[in-house]
């Protein structure tokens, strides 16, 4: 098969992370027989050095126009004192509502390999955990009505939370879709203890629910599920929760697996068009040095495979080939920990996961 993949570098270590990716999926399309079309377009900092703006309409109608978009990272110090709609990170929030992406989706898994940085205690640690957080994206209180207004007691804000079933229902199905293809378990997230708009989250869930019965449903709120994650992330498959609680609970999950250089995510919407990521940033303190992580990016290609492209088996090799150089005890500098071991730079480890394939 024929794909045309939207290649967003971005700033700081975007460029040289991606790169390395694009090397996987050129190996993958040697292996599997398919090719890849690369095609570069600016967002963020880089974008705004060359055109003024941090999303060019170019790079909208580009990426609408591939079958999937990678992205590196964006922004840096150099834009930090631009005004908000013309800061890099006004691009990522663009291209979600171009590309009208409503699910963010990131995998948590704990590497036995690394097992040293997680934070967690040992009993804990031993269990391990695999689990994906499913954040709806473009609605809730990110979106909701806001403002300032003058009430008894002087001036007050106010931000609203509203759902509609139509929103829950869509992100409902991407959790049990996902879960079907996982450990048919899906935690969803709420706090319908006190918010209506959790009730509702809630009522469409369990509706959602009966038409998949081999799913196993089961509700947590917000204030437990931050507690549980780490206390107990084993027992987590499929978590789905609204946007607000998924960009506070995904960054601590992401936190507990200690390594923030190894994370990837998806962003997903109605088709197979989606934007893969990793979930760090641009990392301006090392970029350019050659040194940075290119892992959780080329896990952010393995996901395109496998959610954009529907190439499960393509995907598992890139996985598998991640496992087979953690396993051997090659590391970059961020998972390094105190081992005497020599890190490996970016082309190094690219080259060490090429071997693999
Ligand atoms: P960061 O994730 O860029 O860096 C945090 C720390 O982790 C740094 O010490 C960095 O060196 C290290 N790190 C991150 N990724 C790494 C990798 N692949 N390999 C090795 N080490 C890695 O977060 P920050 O410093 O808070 O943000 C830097 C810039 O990135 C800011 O301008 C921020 O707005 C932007 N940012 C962009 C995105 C995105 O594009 N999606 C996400 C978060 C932050």
């Amino acid at each position: 098969m024929n794909y045309n993949i939207a290649l967003l570098r971005g700033d700081g270590i975007g460029p040289e992370i991606v790169d390395s990716a694009v090397e996987v999926l050129k190996k993958i399309g040697e292996k599997y027989n398919h090719t890849f079309e690369f095609k570069a377009y600016l967002a963020g900092g880089c974008a705004i050095d060359a055109t003024g703006e941090p999303l060019p309409q170019e790079t909208i109608d580009g990426c609408k126009a591939s079958d999937s978009v990678l992205l590196g990272a964006v922004g840096g110090p150099k834009w930090d004192t631009l005004p908000g709609h013309l800061r890099p990170e006004r691009a990522l929030l663009g291209m979600r509502s171009a590309l009208g992406l409503f699910t963010n989706l990131r995998p948590a898994k704990l590497y036995p390999a690394l097992k040293d940085a997680c934070p967690l205690k040992a009993e804990t640690v031993a269990k391990g955990f695999d689990f994906v957080m499913i954040r709806e994206l473009t609605g809730g209180i990110y979106f909701g009505e806001r403002g300032r207004r003058q009430g008894p007691g002087g001036e007050e804000a106010f931000d609203t939370e509203c759902y509609s079933v139509a929103e829950v229902e869509r992100i409902a199905r991407v959790a049990f879709e996902t879960a079907l293809k996982r450990g048919k378990k899906v935690i969803s997230i709420d706090k319908a203890n006190v918010l209506e708009s959790s009730r509702l989250w809630r009522e469409v869930v369990h509706r959602v629910a009966m038409e998949y019965p081999e799913v196993e449903c089961t509700d947590m709120l917000v204030d437990n599920a931050a507690m549980q994650l780490v206390k107990n992330p084993a027992q987590f498959d499929v978590v789905v929760t609204s946007n607000m609680f998924g960009d506070i609970l995904s960054d601590e999950s992401s936190q507990i697996t200690g390594s923030i250089g190894m994370l990837a995510s998806a962003s997903l919407g109605e088709g197979t068009v989606g934007m893969y990521e990793p979930i760090h940033g641009s990392a301006p303190d090392i970029a350019g040095k050659g040194i940075a992580n290119p892992i959780a990016t080329i896990l952010s290609a393995a996901m395109m495979l496998r959610y954009s492209f529907n190439l499960e088996q393509e995907a598992v090799c890139i996985e598998r080939a991640v496992d087979a150089v953690l396993n051997k005890g090659l590391r970059t500098a961020d998972i390094a920990g105190n081992s005497d071991v020599k890190s490996l730079s970016t082309k190094e480890m690219t080259e060490a996961i090429l071997k693999e394939i």
